[in-house]
Formats: C-alpha cells, structure tokens, sequence
C-alpha cells in the first residue's frame, strides 16, 4: 500500500527561510479525485507569510547570486539525487492528489529529478561575451540573475513544474518564491523539505494556498520576475499587475493544439500518436492535441480506428494499474467540462465515442469525465476556439494543405502542433507555417528537455526545459564598456 499523504506523514508546512511553518489562513483540503474523500488539510499562507518568504528569498539572494556557478550546479544535482532516492513516495503523493495513472505520474517525477540533473550541468555553462577588438577597451555583455522569482503553478504535473522553473531560476543565480496549486499542495511541500537538506535559507520558499497567496505573491513589491503557468485569463490578470510595476514575465499558457494527418501519413502511427497525445495526462495537458484535422481521402478510415482505440481506454483510479485516464482533478473542471461538451452539441457537434466509465460505488463522488471523441464541428464553434483542457478531443476533415493550416492557424493560441505526413517537403513545408512554439512531425512531443517550451499568441511568453532560451528568460542582460587608459 502506498504512504496515505496525512496518515503516514507529519503535518505540512508551509516552507519558509528554511524553516517549516504553519500557515496564517484557513487550511485547505485536499480531496482524491477518484473518490472525492478528503484526504486531509494543507497549510494555507496568508499576506504575512508571503511577505516573510519574500523577505527572505531578498535576503538570501544577496549570496546566492555571488555563490560560484559550480556550486549551485552541485546543489541542483544533490535535488536530483534525493528526488530519485525519494522517488517512488513521490510519485504516490502526486498519484493520491493528482489522480492521475500512477506510471504517468512516474513520468512527471522522473521529468523532474532529469531537469534538476540539467540545470545542475548548465549553471557553470553560461556565459556572458567579451568584445576586445582594441587593446584600450573592452566592452562585455554579462547575464546576471533578476533577484526574488514568483513561480505561481497549477496542479497538471506538479514536480516537473517545480523542477522546470526553480532549477532555472536557481542555476542563474535567482531566488524564488513557489505558489503551487491549491488541488496538489503536498508535491511541492515533500520537495521542500527534501531541498531544505541541499540548499541555503531563504533559496527556495513554498506558500501553499488558494488564489489569495498567488494574487499577493505577484504583486509583491520586492519580487523582481514573475513566472506563471496556467489559464490565459489567469496569465492575462497577472500580467495586468506586472504592468503596474514593469515587473519581467514569463507566461506559459493555455493551449487549443491541432494536429494534421495528412493522407500520404502512415495512418496506424498517426492514430496510437493521437490516442496519446489526446488523452495522456487525462486531457489535462496544455501541450495535447485537442483538435485533429484529418484530409478527407483518409478521414473516415482514420475516425474508424481512431474510435475503435479510443473506446478502448480503461478509465480509473491512479493506483490501478489498468488505468490509462484517470479522474479530473476537482468538480469544477468535471462540470466545466460536462458543460462544454454539452454546449458543443448543442451547438452541433455529434458525439463519435465515448470510453466508459467506472461503475465501483465507492468512485460515485469521483470528478470523472469520458473521454470523447466529437465531429461535425464549424471552425468557429467555442468547442473548436477554446482550450477544454480535458478527455475531450475533436476530430475535422480538410482538403488541402492551405485549408489545414487555416483551420490550425485560426485560433487565439499557438502552444504546440503536430503534423504526420511521409512528405518530407510537406513536412518542412507545413512546420514553417504553423503557428505554434513546437511543432512534432510523426511523433509526439508534448515538451522535452533540450527543446525550447513556450507559445506563440495566447499561449504565452518566454521559453523554459532548454539551455539557452530558457536561461535568457531568468537572466537580464547588463552590457559593460570600460576605457583602459
Ligand atoms: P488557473 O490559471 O486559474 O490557476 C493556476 C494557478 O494560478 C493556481 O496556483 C492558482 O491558485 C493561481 N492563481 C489563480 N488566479 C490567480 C491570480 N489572479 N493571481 C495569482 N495567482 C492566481 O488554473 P486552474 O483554475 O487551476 O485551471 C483552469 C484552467 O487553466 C484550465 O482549464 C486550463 O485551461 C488552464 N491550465 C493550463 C495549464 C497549463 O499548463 N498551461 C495548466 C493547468 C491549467
């Protein structure tokens, strides 16, 4: 049996300074997807605690920033040992409040302790330039950190998007400031105290908590950069109260990705891809396919198989192992979602297929929703316009290559896209016109390390998981001339 997330550990807190304390506002619950049972309560932090992890994340960051590149790098690598020596309890902590299949769940974990692993390898890497061409002079351009980083957070794959913005951030010289999401707390708590063996007071801080905490955490006066990770109206509010300030962002956003199956694809790659790229993660994630765009010689043929694989899923709890989606994280999504589908019939769409769905008593008061395939969509219908950010995906006939690309092209967002085609012409062809921050050709990608991630349009600014890209986004950049005579 699994560790129970409040049974079999002590009290969470919140992690401040170094220190565990508890939180100024009322606790949160925290509740199993699966079962909708609550599993227990979570520190919340209230305006005073944010202060104090601001004021201690300034504090810290006044050696932090002068700490030897190679020695944060070593501390960034001493996480990513414990991390992998903690593993498997992680990994169950995030399967109890997430909800999601437990092997997806390994993956987040492992994705986490590999991005630690990088960033360690990449702080000693970056370097500034010298411009020497006269012995009298030398102009130099250096990257230096921002100071206190706000990292507010969602709940779809908590320890990578840990690791994916304090790594960063840490690796050039920042401190920061974590607001994870109110649904899955306890990932970022268990880091915490996993951290606070490796790091220096104050480098690492964790509020936990509701909007609130996040509202106040932004505004801050003494933070200095703000990264967030969530909804574009989230993203667009947040970025209203970094205009007041002129304080730097990085927006990682909502998404509404098409792929495209051309009829020269090799169709049987195409539909498992899909079946993927559609409903890993039960739907809940910003780089998923939501909209596949089929050309019409191989449209019915690739609904067929599409369907047939789609029915197949086994919808369930975490912990068992038959599962391939799991619950909605909370009743809002699950209605949220429920509503969208409905209004998308409504509004025309037919239903192709849906999975079943647990029929177990004890999943009654689960937040479940069946994945579903629709057709028969106008381009301009909200289902076919705005992110679902669910088990939800629609599938569009085209005829030609232009056709595609407007369908692809016609929507506020541009995160990721796909294409499967055997054309390799086509291939290069249609990745450049697409508008979206990662285009994957006969694969899958929802966002690797190594590979710039971030959006084009609504879906966002600023790149994180690579080395140059992402290390630019953390850094400001200080040009020097010095007259030697
Ligand atoms: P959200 O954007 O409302 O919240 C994400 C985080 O921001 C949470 O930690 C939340 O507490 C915090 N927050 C909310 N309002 C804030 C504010 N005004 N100031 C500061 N912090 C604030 O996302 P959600 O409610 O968890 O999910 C709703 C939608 O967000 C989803 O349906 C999906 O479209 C999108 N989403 C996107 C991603 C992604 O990776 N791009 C991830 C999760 C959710």
């Amino acid at each position: 049996m699994p560790k129970h997330p409040f049974k079999d550990y002590d009290e969470w807190k919140l992690f401040i300074g170094g220190e565990f304390v508890a939180g100024n506002a009322p606790s949160i619950e925290v509740i199993n997807p699966a079962t909708g049972e609550v599993l227990g309560e979570a520190p919340a932090a209230g305006r005073e605690d944010v202060a104090a992890a601001v004021a201690a994340a300034q504090e810290a960051f006044r050696s932090w920033r002068w700490t030897p590149p190679d020695k944060r790098g070593e501390m960034l690598y001493q996480i990513a040992e414990s991390i992998h020596a903690h593993r498997e309890e992680l990994i169950d902590l995030e399967t109890w409040e997430n909800g999601k299949p437990r092997s997806q769940a390994g993956k987040d974990v492992i994705n986490a302790e590999r991005t630690f692993r990088f960033y360690a390898g990449t702080a000693d890497k970056f370097y500034g330039q010298a411009v020497l061409d006269t012995p009298d002079e030398v102009r130099k351009v250096v990257f230096e950190p921002y100071g206190v980083v706000a990292a507010v957070i969602p709940w779809n794959w908590p320890p990578m998007h840990i690791a994916d913005f304090c790594a960063v951030a840490l690796a050039t010289g920042n401190t920061m400031v974590m607001k994870p999401a109110p649904e899955t707390p306890l990932s970022a708590l268990r880091i915490a105290q996993l951290v606070a063996e490796i790091l220096p007071p104050g480098v690492f801080n964790v509020v936990t908590g509701g909007v609130d905490p996040g509202v106040e955490l932004v505004r801050h006066p003494d933070v200095d950069f703000i990264t967030f990770t969530g909804s574009s109206t989230t993203g667009s509010k947040i970025l209203a109260v970094a205009a007041e300030r002129i304080t730097p962002t990085m927006m990682e956003l909502g998404g509404k990705n098409a792929s495209l199956v051309f009829s020269d694809s090799n169709l049987g790659k195409a539909v498992t891809g899909m079946r993927r790229s559609a409903f890993f993660n039960s739907g809940q994630a910003c780089s998923g396919t939501e909209r596949i765009l089929v050309q019409e010689g191989v449209y019915e043929q690739f609904l067929d198989e599409f369907c047939a694989e789609v029915e197949k899923i086994v919808v369930g709890e975490g912990f068992d192992n038959a599962s391939e989606v799991g619950p909605m994280i909370s009743r809002r999504q699950q209605s949220r979602i429920g509503r969208d589908i409905k209004q998308a019939v409504d509004d025309g769409a037919t239903i192709a297929v849906q999975a079943a769905l647990p029929t177990e008593e004890r999943f009654a008061e689960g937040n479940w929703i069946a994945p579903t395939v629709l057709t028969g969509m106008a381009p301009d219908s909200d289902i076919m316009q705005e992110e679902v950010f669910g088990p939800v995906v629609c599938v569009v006939p085209f005829g030609d290559e232009d056709e595609a690309i407007e369908i692809a092209n016609g929507v506020d967002y541009g995160l990721t896209s796909g294409v499967w085609t055997q054309d390799l012409g086509r291939a290069h062809r249609v990745a450049a016109r697409l508008e979206a921050g990662l285009v994957a050709v006969n694969t899958v990608n929802g966002g690797q390390l190594g590979l710039p991630f971030g959006g084009y349009k609504r879906s966002g600014v600023g790149r994180k998981k690579d080395f140059t890209e992402a290390m630019r986004s953390f850094s400001r950049v200080k040009a020097v001339h010095i007259k030697l005579d």
